[in-house]
């Protein structure tokens, strides 16, 4: 198996060259699903993985626009539309500097099979670009985003493409990319998710992702007769993901006493209670502030901010019950994994893609541990944008509860479905296989149906 795996890799690193966090996704997936194609040659003879690595589509494009003194910046923009074998295209849009080709189709790639796995019937796309909103004040930022809908609007529709936010895309840059779209085509339709309230969105869609990463977490135990209760837990990232992880685990009844963004991370053993919690927002989501601040707020924090010339994240190298890596992809490498399990932390549910290394997720693996991995854990989000779909098709709104309700049954059943899938395929406990599997089947199944397209 792994020669033919290893044969497979060549081919798809010498075709897409560079883009490494690709070639990565890519890997954990085809290494999980090589023995269902092992038992299923149809699969093989219509070429299903070789068509699920090349993206149906890929649109790039300049992005030029004026920022306050006056001067002409020019950002890359991006829409990598993978697979539609299920639906419309479906994935976030993320702003930040780091964001190239390799990245989106990482992210791309892996939405395919999320979203399979929500039992929606959404495809899988990702997009963006390499402006970093911060720092930049609101009136850029609109220009920025006009500039960037005026040319994805031709691209997208509501039954074509339906992008939603990501990293460094919220409720702001949402609303004006909606404006955007609506006065470009004369039209009010549900063409982004993650919108206002008052114009379309969704109760629970800014909760969903968080909210979902601890139901998941919650389901993992339940197959150990346990809750989060009294649990102690490490939150990576301060931005939505995170956040909303922080409000469900205080619901039941857990402890998190970390959160960080790109320049530190605070440590508080007496836990961020509620109101903690609501500074935080406040600071993140209002002032865009900077996590050290929470330090010099409460003293019972400890902020410590990132050391380049460690070998590790000092943030997974705290005593804990469960981990929750809610900011970007590799943030826990080989050595946090290690150190992780060294300090008694046996649940990690992944609310951002992709977070761990493949050695740290052997190790999650070889442990034993109830390991989530983002495509099963952080669906949740996506999930709710499907409900969002759903709501503007009928131009009617569910309640909180509805809304929720639903979310909880979605991961209920993501997380049954990866159980079941991970057990057919010999592998009990193995959620990586699982959710790629169980996610796989359905797309591949509805390629078969579609003919070689
Ligand atoms: P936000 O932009 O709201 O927050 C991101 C957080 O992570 C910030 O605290 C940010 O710090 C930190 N961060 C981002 N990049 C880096 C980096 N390179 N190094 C260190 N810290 C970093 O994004 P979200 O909360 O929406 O997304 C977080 C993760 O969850 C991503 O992996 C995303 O793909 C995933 N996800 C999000 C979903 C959603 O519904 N929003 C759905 C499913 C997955 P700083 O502000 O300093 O940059």
């Amino acid at each position: 198996m792994a020669q033919n795996v290893a044969a497979f890799m060549e081919n798809v690193i010498a075709k897409n060259p560079a883009e490494v966090e690709f070639h990565q996704a890519v890997e954990e997936v085809v290494e999980s699903i090589w023995p269902v194609l092992d038992k299923r040659p149809e699969y093989r003879k219509a070429k299903i993985l070789e068509r699920c690595v090349e993206p149906e589509r890929v649109i790039l494009f300049r992005v030029p626009w004026v920022d306050d003194k006056g001067e002409v910046q020019v950002n890359k923009g991006f829409r990598i539309e993978m697979n539609s074998a299920i639906g419309p295209y479906k994935g976030g849009l993320r702003f930040h500097p780091s964001v190239n080709l390799g990245i989106l189709k990482f992210l791309a790639f892996e939405q395919v099979f999320k979203n399979s796995l929500t039992t929606l019937p959404m495809g899988g796309g990702k997009g963006g670009s390499d402006f970093d909103p911060k720092g930049k004040s609101d009136l850029e930022v609109m220009r920025f985003t006009q500039s960037f809908m005026s040319e994805l609007f031709r691209h997208i529709g509501p039954n074509t493409d339906v992008p939603a936010g990501d990293i460094g895309v919220g409720g702001r840059e949402i609303g004006f990319m909606f404006g955007q779209y609506k006065k470009l085509r004369n039209e009010f339709s549900g063409i982004l998710t993650g919108k206002g309230l008052n114009w379309g969105g969704s109760l629970i869609r800014p909760e969903a992702t968080g909210y979902g990463a601890v139901y998941f977490a919650a389901n993992m135990l339940g197959t150990r007769n346990e809750t989060l209760d009294g649990k102690t837990c490490l939150v990576s990232g301060s931005g939505n993901v995170a956040q909303y992880t922080i409000e469900k685990l205080l619901d039941l009844g857990g402890k998190p006493v970390t959160c960080s963004d790109s320049g530190g991370y605070i440590y508080d053993e007496a836990g961020i209670d509620r109101e903690k919690l609501a500074f935080m927002m406040e600071l993140k989501n209002v002032k865009r502030g900077r996590i050290s601040e929470y330090a010099d707020k409460f003293s019972s924090a400890v902020y410590t901010p990132v050391d380049r010339d460690l070998d590790h994240n000092p943030l997974w190298d705290h005593k804990a019950d469960c981990a929750f890596p809610s900011a970007t992809q590799n943030e826990i490498n080989e050595a946090d994994a290690k150190n992780l399990l060294k300090n008694g932390v046996y649940v990690v549910s992944e609310g951002a893609n992709m977070p761990t290394v493949p050695d740290g997720v052997n190790h999650f693996v070889d442990a034993k541990i109830l390991y989530g991995p983002g495509k099963a854990a952080n669906a949740g989000g996506v999930a709710v944008s499907g409900l969002e779909m759903s709501q503007n098709s009928m131009r009617y709104n569910w309640t909180r509860e509805e809304v929720d309700q639903k979310l909880h049954g979605i991961m209920k059943s993501i997380h049954d479905a990866s159980v079941a899938a991970a057990e057919e395929f010999g592998t009990p406990g193995n959620y990586v296989n699982g959710a790629n599997i169980a996610g796989f089947l359905k797309v591949a199944d509805s390629m078969l149906d579609q003919g070689v397209v």
